[in-house]
């Protein structure tokens, strides 16, 4: 079975970098690292292919600067190449931009059973993505999954609903979005990161994927950003001092507070 997983490649969290004040989006120019939300994709595409007994986990990803460093961490952890998509003009590509370049990506990483995807991501999270690429590529398309089974040609998935869970079987070559948590990623063995340095990273731009340039980009984006503020800053927390009742005093807090 091969599954094709969708990996972005973002600014780490820790060291986020800042809005560009002209673009109004995020300055990517420092080193990217993969979206831990994909990190579950990548670990349930390689559940599912060790229990389908062959096949191979291709990676499919949309970064400047020709960036790779996300891609060899999921590499590490077991997918076998990757398809990169990185180009000038890519630059203010909003989400139905980012769905088409990415379609086209996994057509060229060759015939998949399944695309999975997370939810959304760590730092764009319109969560619209998934669904753009299946309408794009005529699939089905599932969201939120917690739970995979590949069964022949179709898929099943246990899909989270706020009650609980809802069970969903749709036939195969379909877009999967799963949930964090789907499973427990692997950490890439020393093995694994020797590997991944040789592994194949397919690197093209948009004439090699026949996506016109004035489609994508700030010339084809259809979304504006409008405008952007600071976040606020966290209202200051109340320390209580532990007079030998400070237990009581937190149960009355938490009591107010509705939370027991
Ligand atoms: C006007 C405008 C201009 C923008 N300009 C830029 C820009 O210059 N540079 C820039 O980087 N961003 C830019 N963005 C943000 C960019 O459009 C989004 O980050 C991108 O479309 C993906 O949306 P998302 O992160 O909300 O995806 P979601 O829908 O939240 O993502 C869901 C899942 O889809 C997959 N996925 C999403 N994006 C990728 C990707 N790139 N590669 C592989 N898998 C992916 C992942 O599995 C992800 O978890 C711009 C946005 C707007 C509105």
């Amino acid at each position: 079975m091969n599954v094709v997983v969708c990996v972005k490649q973002i600014p780490d969290p820790a060291d986020p970098g800042a809005l560009d004040p002209n673009t109004k989006t995020l300055k990517r120019d420092g080193k990217l690292i993969l979206d831990e939300s994909d990190s579950y994709g990548v670990e349930m595409a390689l559940q599912l292919v060790d229990a389908a007994g062959g096949g191979e986990v291709t990676l499919v990803s949309m970064a400047p600067n020709g960036e790779t460093a996300g891609l060899r961490t999921a590499l590490a952890m077991g997918a076998a190449k990757a398809v990169l998509v990185s180009d000038d003009a890519l630059q203010g590509s909003d989400a139905l931009g980012t769905s088409k370049v990415l379609a086209k990506a996994i057509e060229r990483a060759g015939q998949a059973d399944l695309i999975l995807t997370a939810t959304e991501s760590s730092d764009g999270y319109t969560g619209t993505v998934p669904e753009q690429i299946a309408e794009l590529l005529s699939l089905p398309s599932v969201t939120f999954a917690k739970s995979i089974t590949v069964d022949g040609s179709s898929v099943k998935v246990q899909r989270q609903t706020e009650s609980g869970y809802d069970d969903v079987e749709c036939p195969l070559p379909a877009v999967v979005s799963v949930t964090a948590g789907v499973v427990e990623p692997r950490y890439p063995s020393f093995k694994g990161i020797m590997a991944a340095k040789s592994k194949p990273v397919d690197q093209v731009g948009l004439g090699d994927l026949g996506v016109d340039a004035g489609s994508v980009g700030w010339a084809g984006a259809g979304q504006e950003i409008v405008e952007i503020a600071t976040a606020e800053a966290r209202a200051a927390s109340t320390v209580v001092e532990d007079d030998g009742e400070a237990f009581q005093k937190i149960v009355d807090m938490l009591a107010e507070l509705k939370i027991v």
